[in-house]
């Protein structure tokens, strides 16, 4: 299939989600849908420097809305000249894009009771599926199993806690390898807290669940090994994406 043709969009607001994550709403310049399906990513292309400009990939954070808005979340990472340059850009700048991309998807309606698993902006995918299925009136189970090292780190956690308080389909389970003293929820990296999950899960009785997990490879090949001989899971019962 060709691959989508670029678009320009502009930088409309940009808010801090934690110490080294900014989260950048965009707009199409021309007006059109920003069409994309939960969980796809966009390539931006980007003009770091007086070279060739660079590409990066980055989850689409926002739900699928019919309007030329998307929202990215972008992890600092040092020394990186494409997060450098997206934690700089000011709101008003216009940049090119192209996309939508990627097969890390998931319906908003009719989607498998899922165990969303993700570390620090792998969340954000798994935050377009949750809005996206929410907003259809969708009740399959969604729990998300969010690993980060503290918890000012914890992206979206008012919002998954709203999500979680007023559906209850949404669990919200974050858990902190270096929780402070006063932490009182999990603990330790999310391999640690998959097993009973999806135990739980399958006991719900509502259906074969199926897990969907982002972040870097590390964290996202453990788990897909633990899935498929710790507990059985079926391949395609089992979704990944990797950032790295
Ligand atoms: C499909 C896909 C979706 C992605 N979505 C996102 C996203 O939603 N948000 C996001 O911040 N990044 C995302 N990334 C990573 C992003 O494309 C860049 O790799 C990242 O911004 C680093 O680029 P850089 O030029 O700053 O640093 P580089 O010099 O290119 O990268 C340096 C190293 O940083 C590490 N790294 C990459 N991404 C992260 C991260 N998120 N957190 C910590 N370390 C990282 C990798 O080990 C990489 O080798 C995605 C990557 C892919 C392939």
């Amino acid at each position: 299939m060709p691959a989508p043709p670029p678009f320009e969009a502009r930088l409309v607001s940009a808010r801090t989600l934690g110490p080294s994550v900014r989260e950048l709403t965009f707009e199409r310049v021309d007006g059109q849908p920003a069409g994309f399906q939960p969980g796809q990513w966009f390539n931006a292309i980007l003009p770091v420097g007086p070279g060739e400009p660079i590409s990066r990939s980055y989850s689409i954070a926002s739900e699928p809305d019919g309007s030329p808005r998307f929202a990215l979340a972008v992890t600092h990472v040092r020394g990186g000249p494409a997060s450098t340059w997206l934690h700089e850009l000011t709101v008003g700048a216009a940049l090119r894009f192209v996309g939508p991309f990627g097969f890390f998807t998931r319906p908003a309606v009719g989607g498998p009771p899922s165990l969303m698993i993700a570390t620090g902006t792998g969340v954000t995918p798994l935050r377009s599926m949750v809005r996206a299925a929410v907003l259809a009136g969708s009740q399959a189970p969604m729990w998300i199993l969010l690993g980060v090292r503290h918890e000012e780190d914890l992206l979206y956690r008012d919002e998954f806690d709203a999500l979680a308080r007023e559906h209850a389909c949404v669990r919200f389970e974050p858990t902190l390898s270096q929780g402070s003293a006063a932490w009182t929820g999990r603990r330790g990296y999310v391999q640690t807290h998959v097993r009973e999950l999806w135990e739980a899960l399958r006991a719900t009785g509502a259906g074969e669940p199926h897990a969907y997990v982002c972040g870097l490879e590390r964290m996202v090949g453990s788990v897909r090994a633990m899935m498929k001989t710790e507990l059985g899971a079926p391949r395609q019962q089992v979704h990944g994406e990797r950032y790295d």
